[in-house]
């Protein structure tokens, strides 16, 4: 069979983590989501927007959305793209920054779709490998041949470390090419790189509602540009990548920024016991500043950990990166669920897992 490009042939495609189906009682600990329900402003305006009707298209950029970030974020109106998504966002940049052949950049370990977006580009990819510590040096922000755009994921997945702004500045102001930062948890982190995006036109600012929101089912994300970029960017998307519903519920949903603080701050506790329990049964674990932790165990192997959680109900992210090694990645659920889970890794290691 040849009907395809070659580069969709020679792909495996992107695989994101298991969903079970909804009637199994699966405590769900492998993607990242909210273990909370969204702010109920969200289903409100949904059913709002329900009741005026889907008859017409709705506007092609968003604009509810962006009037009600602009208000929350400090930034204009113009200076907001929509995404279906922050993944739609990648892959706007992608297409809009990267020609076939070029060169897109990311650190490693990361975000795994990064990669995929360039093979289907037909573009190249180089991966610039995070030191032990989980810094980047400057070969980050160094010149290529080809190099058309750099994706940051910050706080990085799966490790839940941050550069800091400071640093991200630097290397923008280096690179010849556009620097996306993907921020997509920087509401559980300490600093984020939005005020960067006035003070360097190379950095774009991308976010999601599908975690800190705990909208992962709404599909809705953003990136924040100089209205330059964003001008350039929109005129890549799908003529209507957002519905009217996902537009209605994530202006809703941005709005509502008590919800926010309070689903921070109990995700935050949960984080630190999660961090706690999981060093006392002898794994290093990073200090995270997302809504999940990177663990690796200096003799027990991973993988019949997960086997064995996953056995008994517990889904986490067995995650393993060739040249790196291997390790468990858990989201933040609730504190039940993560003592569960806490529970069940210490009898699976008692019994010699
Ligand atoms: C989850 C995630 C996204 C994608 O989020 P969606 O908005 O659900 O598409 C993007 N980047 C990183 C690093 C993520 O972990």
């Amino acid at each position: 069979m040849c009907y395809f490009r070659p580069e969709i042939e020679a792909i495996s495609g992107y695989v994101p983590g298991e969903q079970p189906g909804h009637g199994e009682a699966v405590v769900k600990l492998n993607t990242n989501e909210n273990p909370y329900p969204a702010s109920p402003a969200v289903a409100e305006a949904i059913r709002a927007a329900l009741d005026r009707g889907l008859g017409r298209y709705p506007h092609p950029l968003g604009q509810p959305f962006r009037e009600a970030a602009a208000a929350v974020l400090g930034v204009p109106p113009d200076w907001i793209l929509c995404g279906n998504g922050s993944d739609d966002i990648l892959t706007i940049a992608t297409r809009a920054f990267v020609g076939a052949g070029q060169l897109l950049r990311l650190p490693y370990p990361s975000y795994v779709l990064y990669k995929t977006l360039a093979d289907l580009q037909g573009a190249r990819s180089e991966e610039v490998r995070f030191e032990a510590d989980w810094t980047l040096s400057d070969r980050f922000a160094a010149g290529s041949e080809g190099l058309r755009l750099v994706f940051l994921p910050n706080p990085n997945s799966p490790s839940g470390t941050v550069i800091p702004p400071q640093c991200v500045l630097e290397f923008a102001r280096r690179l010849p090419c556009p620097l996306l930062v993907d921020e997509a948890y920087a509401d559980f982190a300490e600093t984020n790189c939005l005020d960067l995006v006035a003070e360097e036109e190379k950095i774009l600012v991308s976010r999601t509602l599908s975690k800190s929101y705990g909208l992962a089912g709404l599909r809705f994300g953003y990136v924040v540009g100089q209205p330059r970029m964003i001008e350039q960017l929109a005129k890549v998307k799908d003529s209507y990548n957002c519905d009217a519903l996902a537009i209605a519920g994530a202006a809703a949903a941005i709005t509502d920024r008590d919800w926010l603080a309070e689903n921070r701050a109990k995700i935050l506790a949960t984080r630190a016991s999660l961090v706690e329990g999981m060093r006392r049964l002898g794994f290093i674990t990073v200090d995270s500043q997302a809504n999940f932790t990177w663990n690796v165990h200096p003799e027990r192997p991973a993988q019949p950990l997960y086997q064995g959680l996953k056995q008994r109900g517990i889904l986490v992210r067995y995650m393993n990166y060739p040249g790196w090694g291997d390790g468990l990645r858990i989201s933040v659920g609730t504190d039940e669920q993560i003592d569960r889970t806490l529970r069940l890794l210490r009898e699976l290691m008692a019994s010699g897992k």
